[in-house]
């Protein structure tokens, strides 16, 4: 596999990280997740965008222009011929004493990429998922995507435990996110999502489900709802870069609606499906 590492394409044998890299040592850095479909990128802008926010928010100023890391992303999923799956792209503050001042301007940011084939979950996204409700306790930035997601692994461990596919994170009775996706909920077809505040990440797969929503005109409604509602919704899923638009059927094993995927979530994932193939031909995904 070839990957990226500061402006240079490196076999495995080359790639080498310091034990002082502060994203190694402090988990300080930011992160992205592409996804690639017949070997073209999907909202590939969308994803560097935010990456370069993410690191904003960390004061992390990073020396690529949004082009240029669609251009190493490009170049990744090329060079490993990469059909379907994942461009991973990391970004660290870079290697710095363990004790040290800030800002240390002799300390550049570590900027990270490889590929990983992961063919689509077509199993899950056909029967849909279980989820399981976890008290959220990560800490109040969910909007960065930062490198920093122990509180995401734990919650992920429980459900898995416990034969779910997926966590809820529940803070304050309030329903916020899945430990690597957003969620949905549809009552009365209208479709509720928690708002893009600091509690949750602002999912690129979200944002285009909210598109979608917009072009099938069904209603929808930004706000916070607490977990007895997600449980009387008539329709629930979560959406990622990788689960897509997965429907759930459970939560804490209690049937959502009739207990089998919706027909507006069935609605949502055919306009999604039908994106891809149109985009693919065009050569470019986003
Ligand atoms: N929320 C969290 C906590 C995530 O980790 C992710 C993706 O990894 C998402 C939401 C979904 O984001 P996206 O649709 O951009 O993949």
């Amino acid at each position: 596999m070839i990957y990226f590492k500061d402006g240079e394409y490196l076999q495995e044998e080359q790639m080498n990280l310091s034990m002082n890299d502060r994203g190694y040592v402090f988990g300080d850095g930011v992160y992205e997740v592409i996804k690639v479909y017949d070997g073209v990128l999907y909202t590939a802008e969308e994803h560097m965008e935010r990456l370069l926010e993410s690191a904003a928010k960390i004061r992390l100023t990073l020396p690529y222009t949004l082009e240029q890391l669609v251009g190493i992303a490009e170049r990744l999923l090329q060079e490993n011929e990469l059909s379907v799956g994942h461009i991973y792209l990391q970004v660290t503050r870079g290697v710095a004493p363990r004790v040290h001042q800030f800002p240390d301007h002799s300390v550049s940011p570590v900027l990270t990429g490889y590929t990983v084939e992961n063919p689509r979950p077509l199993e899950q996204l056909d029967k849909g998922a279980a989820m399981k409700s976890v008290e959220d306790m990560r800490w109040l930035r969910c909007d960065i995507k930062s490198l920093n997601l122990l509180g995401n692994v734990l919650a992920k461990q429980e459900a898995v435990e416990q034969g779910c596919q997926e966590a809820l994170f529940v803070r304050d009775g309030i329903v916020r996110e899945g430990s690597a996706s957003n969620v949905f909920g549809i009552k009365d077809g209208i479709l509720h999502t928690h708002p893009a505040n600091n509690f949750i990440l602002n999912g690129i797969t979200r944002r285009v489900v909210l598109q979608l929503a917009s072009d099938l005109s069904i209603p929808v409604q930004e706000k916070e709802f607490t977990l007895a509602e997600a449980l009387a919704m008539d329709e629930f899923f979560f959406t990622s870069t990788n689960a897509e638009i997965t429907p759930v059927v459970t939560i804490d094993r209690q049937p959502i609606g009739e207990g089998i995927p919706g027909p507006l979530t069935r609605q949502l994932q055919k306009l999604f499906d039908e994106q891809i193939p149109a985009l693919v031909a065009a050569g470019h995904a986003s």
